[in-house]
């Protein structure tokens, strides 16, 4: 299987996150991209691909053109302004009675954020950008004939709405190599990373074409908290197109294959041209963010699963945080969807 890389996202390097109620090291590392890099050329997955460039409008075509202004605008005018060198971090938020966006771009940060643990710093913009190339060149080496792709993408992606961004989140690549593949043919989107993806769910709310299904930690006590219930199906066309899967904390293989099991016969049925997986390592069972049980095996056993589906699939990278566990974890789910899908290493 062929995967794409690129040391553009190194720019992207945060020291700190705010948590609860300190400043600690932030967990969405360099050493992430590195270390899966790392395990995937040693487990002879060696056809890296350097992501291609795109035009602005590959990225408008799901974030607004305000808020991509803002990303890549906001830390030279906050470093202008006077303030902290570690990053943007809103100190307030517009909830849902206080939206209006003030002029200044400094006075904006807590319009377009939704927490405080994911900074913006000097690289962030180009970081994002190179990850979203990432997606996207993933998608279309899919139109032009590959079975499969993996796209290590960092930053990740799926908590980035049209014009939020949260999670260690900016541009959301899943959703926009996506919409690229959607021009083409209809798309489902399986996101099996540990958090829900909301940014990716509220991008093709309102969307036939697009059909997302999530299978994540239950909403009620797991990030981001807002959104990932059962009940949230789509509005207007895209009524019906939309399926979460919210699991309890201390899932095993066996209660999460099952899961992974109905939600593959939802997609059939949607019987989509392309599949996107927003793939995270964060339902291992040691990792600092998660609470399930899954063993680096099960990511074999999963992307066994997946490769069942026969659809030409563009795994994108999200979560794992991991760092003994992140890559072999990668390579295990590759593995084990080239085993079935008959894609060489
Ligand atoms: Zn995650």
């Amino acid at each position: 299987m062929k995967f794409i890389y690129t040391e553009s996202h190194k720019c992207h390097a945060p020291q700190y996150e705010f948590n609860r109620d300190r400043m600690t090291t932030y967990s969405e590392s360099p050493a992430r991209a590195e270390i899966i890099l790392w395990a995937l050329q040693k487990s002879d997955f060696t056809e890296i691909t350097t992501p291609r460039q795109y035009p602005l409008a590959f990225i408008r075509a799901v974030h607004d053109s305000d808020y991509i202004y803002y990303l890549e605008n906001i830390y030279s005018v906050w470093i202008t302004e006077g303030e902290p060198e570690a990053g943007v971090i809103p100190h307030t938020f517009a909830l849902r009675t206080m939206s209006k966006r003030p002029e200044k771009l400094v006075n904006q940060t807590g319009y377009y954020c939704f927490d405080a643990q994911t900074p913006i710093v000097q690289g962030t913009y180009e970081g994002a950008l190179f990850s979203a190339y990432c997606a996207l060149t993933g998608a279309d080496m899919l139109l032009e004939g590959e079975s499969a792709v993996y796209a290590l993408c960092r930053p990740p992606g799926h908590h980035a709405g049209r014009g939020i961004y949260g999670g260690y989140c900016y541009l959301n690549n899943a959703a926009i190599a996506a919409k690229h593949l959607s021009q083409e043919a209809r798309v489902s989107i399986l996101d099996i990373d540990y958090h829900h993806g909301n940014g990716t769910q509220e991008i093709f709310y309102d969307s036939s074409r697009v059909l997302f299904v999530s299978i994540h930690a239950n909403p009620n006590r797991a990030y981001p908290f807002f959104s990932g219930f059962a009940d949230e199906h789509g509005v207007g066309a895209g009524r019906g197109f939309n399926y979460n899967f919210p699991l309890e904390e201390h899932v095993d293989e066996r209660q999460y294959i099952k899961v992974l099991e109905h939600a593959m016969d939802i997609i059939q049925q949607f019987d989509p041209g392309f599949l996107v997986v927003s793939f995270g390592v964060d339902t291992f069972r040691d990792d600092p963010l998660g609470d399930f049980d899954l063993s680096l095996e099960s990511f074999s056993h999963i992307g066994k699963r997946i490769a069942q589906m026969r659809r030409p699939t563009l795994l994108v990278q999200e979560g794992g945080y991991n760092l003994q566990a992140l890559g072999e974890g990668v390579v295990n789910m590759l593995w084990g969807f080239c085993y079935d899908f008959s894609v060489s290493a």
